[in-house]
């Protein structure tokens, strides 16, 4: 029999002759009453995906060639000698002597061999040399900074990037903070969105929004309010939760004063957006006035440093008054405060009855009127509003900790 091996045959012989074996192996093999045969792998090849120097890397379409090979199910790399490396991969062959496969990412150098279900087996190969790939491309994305590596495995939970427009956010400010989040995952998840007061961790709105596909970069706002009136001055931060169909779950950052999406609501932004100083005690509310006293505080600035409002609402008046000089007086939301500025350089631009943002530019500071230089009037005046029945009280303190905070 061991002669009928040698190549020496035409190549019809040779395929006469490996029937021939074919059929006496399952001869021998019958009286057993195994199942099938052994296989056998005679030889390998890398057929794409190939590195250069030979062998294979993870991904390489291998080509096993052998006997025996049809009912094989799995092919192990057994790469070093401890064991604790060998992994498999199933396989169908396409033949009894030809079997196709990818090579796994976690294959390593060192023999390989067949397996016909947990029992037959060929014996370990010779070795093939498995390389190491090269690093995958990022995919291409608009915006970074992008994770490196490779893309999203099924398994993994969703990741979530976010940003957020600001540090601080004033009530009633043109537009609210701008929290955006993009979720890296294989398909859309769920969302869940809340706003966390850091003092107590009580949330104090939510959004729920429709399962957000992947890589897309979504939005919510807020502007301070909460139940229709503004939320109470402190610290924030938005936190989100997403969760895949598998239930795999994760979050940003934790709601703490370190976290990227953490900032400060307050109510109102002090007015004079320059240098400034508060004066003499003749400043303060309540000093001697010729007839009266003094129904506001002073803060001095160069003529034309720019005023905004403290706090948004709705203009009441925007007036002239030789005393006064331009003045403008707004109505604040949501806090029955009216608001008084006083020696403005020229009438604001606003007119009566028109919303005002907080922060909005209302003009600048100068000397109109019955001043001593260049310097703000400023009053606050208790609802229903300026000498409209509500009574003047000292804005000092409230002034002194909006200049603080902004
Ligand atoms: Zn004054």
């Amino acid at each position: 029999m061991y002669t009928l091996h040698s190549r020496s045959r035409s190549s019809d012989r040779r395929k006469t002759v490996g029937a021939a074996l074919a059929v006496a192996a399952g001869l021998i093999a019958a009286p057993g009453a195994e199942a099938a045969p052994a296989p056998v792998i005679d030889s390998f090849e890398c057929t794409n995906v190939c590195p250069s120097a030979g062998g294979v890397v993870s991904g390489s379409k291998l080509k096993v060639r052998g006997r025996n090979l049809g009912d094989v199910t799995t092919i192990v790399f057994h790469g070093g000698s401890s064991g604790s490396d060998d992994t498999s991969v199933g396989v169908e062959p396409a033949s009894d002597t030809t079997i196709r496969l990818t090579v796994p990412p976690e294959a390593r150098t060192g023999p390989i061999s067949a397996w016909v279900g947990p029992g037959a087996h060929s014996n370990p190969t010779g070795t093939l040399t498995v390389r190491r790939a090269g690093s995958p491309k990022p995919a291409p994305s608009p915006e970074p900074p992008q994770a490196e590596g490779t893309p999203e495995p099924k398994s993994a939970a969703p990741r979530i990037e976010t940003s957020t427009s600001g540090k601080q956010l004033f009530f009633g400010q043109r537009s609210g903070l701008v929290f955006t989040y993009r979720v890296r995952h294989h398909e859309p998840v769920s969302v869940r969105i809340d706003l966390v007061r850091l003092s107590d961790r009580r949330v104090v709105k939510s959004w729920t929004p429709p399962p957000v596909a992947p890589d897309t970069a979504r939005s919510v706002s807020w502007g301070g309010g909460a139940r229709r009136q503004m939320a109470p001055e402190g610290r924030y931060a938005f936190r989100i939760t997403a969760v895949g169909k598998d239930g795999m779950k994760t979050s940003n950052s934790a709601p703490t004063r370190r976290s990227p999406d953490a900032f400060a609501l307050a109510g109102h932004i002090f007015p004079i957006r320059g240098r400034h100083d508060y004066g003499s005690s003749g400043s303060r509310f309540g000093s001697g006035r010729s007839g009266h006293s003094h129904q506001g505080q002073d803060v001095f600035a160069r003529c034309g440093t720019p005023l905004v409002a403290a706090r948004g609402g709705v203009v009441k008046y925007n007036q002239y008054h030789a005393a006064a000089g331009n003045y403008i007086v707004i109505d604040g939301a949501g806090t029955g405060v009216d608001y008084a500025y006083m020696h403005l350089t020229r009438p604001s631009p606003l007119r009566a009855g028109q919303r005002v943002y907080t922060g909005q530019p209302i003009g600048t500071v100068g000397e109109s009127g019955n001043a001593q230089g260049c310097h703000l009037h400023f009053e606050m005046w208790s609802a229903p509003g300026w000498y409209d029945g509500g009574r003047p009280f000292d804005p000092y303190s409230s002034l002194r900790s909006w200049d603080a905070a902004s």
